[in-house]
């Protein structure tokens, strides 16, 4: 096991690492920006390295500054977390050639599963189904595209290659807005992604968000930890997450995790990884694998009892996973809220000092945040401050649960997005479970309108 973990992350999921590594006996160091100096969980960390200004692409981005900040505190492997590198297959490639571990896939794995026209194929030949729609790059000839957007079916939507985070993707519902919607989204995803490739699939009209959570290992272990329910969603970004998923018979849960697991041992896969699924009709149709840890990871921790960030940290120190299939039990059911800084009907960020915080407590409820009372949200990054999880016996233990611990909760100084989930964890809705990936925008538009 190694001895000493850099990670290249900020905010609650470095404070998450961290305390994975410390209940693993493994010495931990923090880099920061100059925004994030002053964060108790940069001093909680045994070692903490500055590593640049506050804009994550001269910091959090900074693939030099990072590689050197392992090297002079002798860290031998390094956690990227989630967002900014820990998608970068080139980064995971330098991150190897200079003798430290990274944790998490191989860079081919990053590589094969990072452009979405590839993953698709890889899925494909696996035996996973995946949303019908176009295979490989797209035709030059604009009669080809049009032909081929008609043989999947309007509406079709333009998706991004190399897209992420909910952007470069377009909604396609007739022929005449077609070649103008494919341009645009090229050209923003060659300035947002530095990659144009673009392609078209069905757009499934009343889907939920369902994802597979799978652990590999490089001795050809491969499992899976049950399904996550990520349905509640505003501009393609997660808002609430729950597992297990209402409603889906277990059965078709481990025809579609067996089969993940499959192609995880198929591609040679290490380390944690998302399967994310549309499912409609009682079909699940893949779209797109992440390859690192979830924000909503905790839901799945809470319902198997297996810490997932610990389980990446051994496989990517060589050893076996700790778990066989037949270990793995789901119990109960969590509910995981993100609790963002931002206002909570206009939804523009609210960075700035934290005057009060309170979070809530009691059985059933975990808070992983690295935010406290006179903490300062800076406003480089995103706005995500924290997650409530709730986990009950039963769904509604846990909806009773998390009512109790929003009401409990309180934070000044800035707004969040609390009033939002106190008014989701209300509704009727919700309440019954299964509610589509437009439920929430709807509502939105609803009250707005
Ligand atoms: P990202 O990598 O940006 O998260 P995804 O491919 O995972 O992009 O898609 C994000 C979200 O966009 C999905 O959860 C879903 O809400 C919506 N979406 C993506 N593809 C489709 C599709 N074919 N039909 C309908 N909605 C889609």
């Amino acid at each position: 096991m190694f001895e000493k973990i850099l990670i290249a992350n900020r905010g609650e999921i470095a404070l998450r690492i961290q305390r994975a590594c410390r209940e693993l006996g493994i010495k931990t160091v923090v880099v920061h920006s100059q925004a994030d100096t002053e964060a108790k969980y940069v001093k909680l960390a045994d070692e903490s390295v500055c590593i640049g200004p506050p804009p994550s692409r001269d910091s959090y981005l900074n693939i030099p500054s990072i590689i050197s900040a392992a090297e002079v505190t002798d860290a031998e492997a390094i956690h990227p977390g989630y967002g900014f590198l820990s998608e970068n297959a080139d980064f995971a490639e330098r991150v190897e050639s200079s003798g430290f571990v990274f944790i998490g896939p191989r860079p081919e794995s990053i590589r094969l599963m990072g452009d979405k026209i590839s993953a698709k194929e890889a899925m494909r030949k696996a035996g996973v189904p995946v949303v019908p729609g176009s295979e490989g790059a797209l035709p030059e000839d604009p009669k080809e595209l049009i032909k081929l957007a008609k043989s999947i079916g309007f509406p079709v939507i333009v998706k991004a290659a190399g897209g992420g985070g909910g952007r470069g993707m377009r909604v396609v519902h007739t022929e005449a807005t077609l070649l103008h919607a494919i341009t645009l989204t090229r050209t923003e995803a060659q300035a947002a992604f530095n990659n144009p490739m673009v392609y078209l699939e069905k757009y499934l009209e009343g889907p939920r968000h369902i994802e597979i959570q799978v652990l590999a290992d490089e001795h050809r272990n491969a499992i899976y930890l049950g399904e996550r329910d990520c349905s509640m969603q505003r501009r393609h970004q997660k808002v609430i997450e729950e597992a297990p998923a209402p409603g889906i018979p277990r059965r078709q849960i481990e025809k579609i995790g067996a089969r993940c697991a499959d192609a995880c041992r198929k591609i040679k896969y290490r380390g944690a990884g998302t399967f994310e699924f549309l499912y409609e009709r009682g079909e699940f149709f893949f779209i797109e694998m992440n390859t690192r840890v979830q924000v909503e990871h905790p839901v799945t921790e809470l319902i198997t009892g297996v810490d997932i960030v610990q389980e990446q940290i051994r496989v990517a120190a060589g050893l076996k996973l700790a778990y066989k299939q037949r270990d793995i039990t789901i119990r109960g059911h969590a509910i995981e809220c993100r609790i963002n800084a931002e206002d909570p009907y206009k939804f523009t960020p609210s960075p700035g000092r934290i005057t009060h915080w309170h979070p809530p407590g009691g059985p059933g409820i975990r808070v992983d945040s690295h935010a406290y009372t006179n903490y300062y949200v800076p406003p480089h990054y995103d706005s995500m401050i924290g997650k409530l999880i709730a986990y009950g016996d039963t769904r509604d233990q846990a909806i009773r649960r998390m009512r109790i611990a929003l009401s409990e909760m309180s934070v000044d100084g800035i707004q969040t997005n609390l009033a939002l989930h106190r008014e989701l964890l209300a509704d009727a809705r919700f309440a019954e479970g299964g509610t589509s990936i437009h439920y929430l925008e709807e509502k939105l538009a609803r009250r707005n309108g």
